[in-house]
């Protein structure tokens, strides 16, 4: 592509809103334009990274026996109110109505949507297992928009599901997909780790996240040293109950109580439901008030709670309450102190609570059936609650008593093994060998397609520009023509041009009558892995190279370099 005729607006700057590199580097690069905060337009050197980058990713999945499809962004409510998730999944759930006042939403994740197509279209054991995936535009209006394609509002996902007769053959497919994330990660030049995650607000049991390691990323990750472990902080935990968090023995519990899932409810029913007065259930409940979830809890007494806390925060499933809030739905003096007496109007939702925050007291839930505000060391005595408290750097490894160190990450992809906590609600039934009605077991795997594009340009930059990794760059080869007035260094370079695109090589052509400076530094802020400069030694059919990333230059003639180049 020739330069002269190519939207690539560069900047010298960008104002001080923009604060991190890959937001900083993309708006200067002149790779995005924001139209609105969390809202972007990909330029055409951006959307053709982001199109190398969903190869990669189709590529892989297909390797996997994946199957893409793609599914409406635009969706009815009704199957958000089957799941609940119409109520429960907060502020960031964009929504809108028809012209017949009918609720819709913006898709900002799809398992309703295929869990009601796989309950309409297989209805036999002997089409499973099958996961299907997407790459779609998603929707979620994110608390604070600010860092560029990292978190956008409007954003690209590669998501996938899987449907299974078996937990063995779930299990199958989810080691496969790791596999698959860290080949689709190493391809594109990332470093990252796999790491031990919670769930947050879809529901279910064991996940992995992928994180790129950046000082930038939100995220805190505790990694061993010496062995294999990493984890979310938000889930590492030292002193685990013998045998793992669903050994614990809660029959030895007589007071705490379980409890089938309420979907939302007053806080009257669920405090019928376990036996409670109102008042007592101050701990480790969200609440929704003015139709807004508003967690009102944080009696800190326990670190894994106030753990639990943040992460229902970041998984924007609730917002804290400010003091205000608190006082005129508690009438407590404070929302740190408790407990305090709920007026009878606050809307529990009971599902994020208990998906949020009772997890963490009690470890591994069944389906549907959770055990809500008990009290580590209170309800299950020391021997099994050894000294639970969040990894600190300097810790012993659970794994191999080797020492924690941190490091920040961004969240690149996620894989959870969901069960059947949509297929139940949602009646996604098949018939098993045995000729018998099932729920469909999933698994569900998402990549954030265009927060990669950025997580590359936070790891892979220098002080001049991007420094793209060949997996991902716009074009592998930037042909700069110093001077174009000059006969013979222009007729080098579009004869280089022309044979090295005959040839399949893709070439962005800087063709424009600029000064020299203006090319290099342009090049430099783009970042494209190898430049060919034609420049003085045109005449003898000498160009310079250069590796952007390493600066590794020298010269060669143009014959040689077609010959390697083809
Ligand atoms: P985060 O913790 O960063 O808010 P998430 O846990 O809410 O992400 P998931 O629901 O796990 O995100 O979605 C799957 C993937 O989609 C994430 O791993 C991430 O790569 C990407 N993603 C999520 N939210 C955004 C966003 N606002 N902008 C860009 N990518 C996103
Ligand atoms: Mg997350
Ligand atoms: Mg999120
Ligand atoms: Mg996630």
């Amino acid at each position: 592509m020739k330069q002269q005729t190519m939207l690539i607006p560069t900047l010298r700057s960008v104002g001080e809103e923009a604060a991190m590199a890959s937001h900083r580097l993309m708006l200067r690069a002149g790779l995005i334009r924001q139209l609105a905060a969390g809202v972007y337009t990909y330029l055409p050197l951006a959307y053709r990274s982001l199109r190398k980058v969903e190869q990669v990713v189709r590529e892989e999945m297909d390797r996997i026996g994946a199957q893409e499809l793609l599914m409406p962004a635009m969706n009815p409510a009704e199957l958000w109110r089957e799941t609940g998730r119409w109520d429960t999944y907060g502020p960031e759930l964009v929504t809108l109505g028809d012209r017949h006042e009918r609720d819709f939403l913006l898709g900002p994740t799809h398992e309703e949507v295929i869990t009601d197509l796989m309950r309409n279209e297989v209805n036999s054991y002997k089409k499973l297992p099958m996961a299907l995936y997407q790459i779609q535009t998603k929707f979620r209006d994110e608390r604070r928009p600010r860092s560029g394609l990292l978190r956008g509002r409007e954003f690209l996902m590669k998501d996938a599901y899987s449907f299974h007769a078996d937990a063995e053959t779930l299990d199958e497919t989810y080691r496969a997909m790791i596999e698959a994330y860290k080949r689709i990660f190493t391809r594109l030049g990332l470093d990252f780790r796999a790491v031990e995650a919670d769930s947050g607000a879809i529901g279910g049991k064991e996940n992995h996240e992928f994180m790129v390691l950046s000082d930038s990323g939100e995220d805190t990750l505790a990694l061993c040293g010496s062995c294999d472990y990493a984890a979310n902080i938000e889930t590492a935990q030292v002193g685990e109950p013998e045998g793992g968090w669903a050994a614990a023995d809660i029959s030895r519990v007589p007071e705490l109580k379980k409890i089938p899932t309420p979907k939302a409810s007053t806080i009257r029913d669920v405090a019928r439901l376990l036996d409670r007065q109102p008042a007592e259930l101050i701990k480790s409940l969200l609440f929704i008030a003015d139709d807004k979830p508003v967690l009102v809890l944080v009696r800190g007494d326990h670190e894994a709670n106030e753990v639990k806390v943040k992460q229902a925060l970041d998984a924007r499933t609730c917002e804290l309450a400010d003091d205000e809030t608190v006082r005129r739905v508690t009438g407590a003096s404070t929302g740190f102190a408790g407990p305090v007496a709920l007026k009878e109007d606050v809307k529990v939702v009971a599902d994020l609570a208990v998906k949020g925050l009772a997890d963490a007291v009690i470890g591994a839930n069944e389906t549907d059936a959770h055990f809500i505000h008990a009290a580590p060391g209170r309800d299950f005595g020391v021997d099994v609650w050894t000294d639970v408290r969040t990894v600190e750097e300097g810790d012993t490894c659970p794994q191999c008593g080797g020492m924690i160190r941190f490091a920040r990450g961004i969240e690149v992809g996620h894989v959870f093994k969901l069960g059947t906590r949509y297929s139940e609600d949602m009646k996604a039934n098949f018939l098993n060998a045995t000729g018998k009605e099932q729920p469909f077991i999933m698994g569900c795997y998402g990549i954030g397609i265009s927060r990669i594009l950025a997580a590359i340009v936070e790891q892979h930059h220098d002080e001049n520009g991007i420094t793209w990794p060949s997996g991902a760059a716009p074009y592998p080869i930037h042909l700069i023509a110093v001077n174009v007035k000059d006969e013979a260094q222009k007729k080098l370079a579009e004869d280089l041009y022309e044979q090295l695109r005959q040839g399949g090589v893709e070439v962005l052509f800087d063709d424009r009558q600029e000064r020299a400076g203006v090319k290099f530094k342009d090049a430099d802020l783009i970042g494209i892995p190898l430049r060919i400069t034609v420049g003085k030694r045109a005449a003898d059919g000498i160009v310079e190279y250069k590796f952007r990333r390493s600066g590794e230059s020298g010269e060669l003639a143009a014959e040689e370099l077609l010959g390697k180049l083809s």
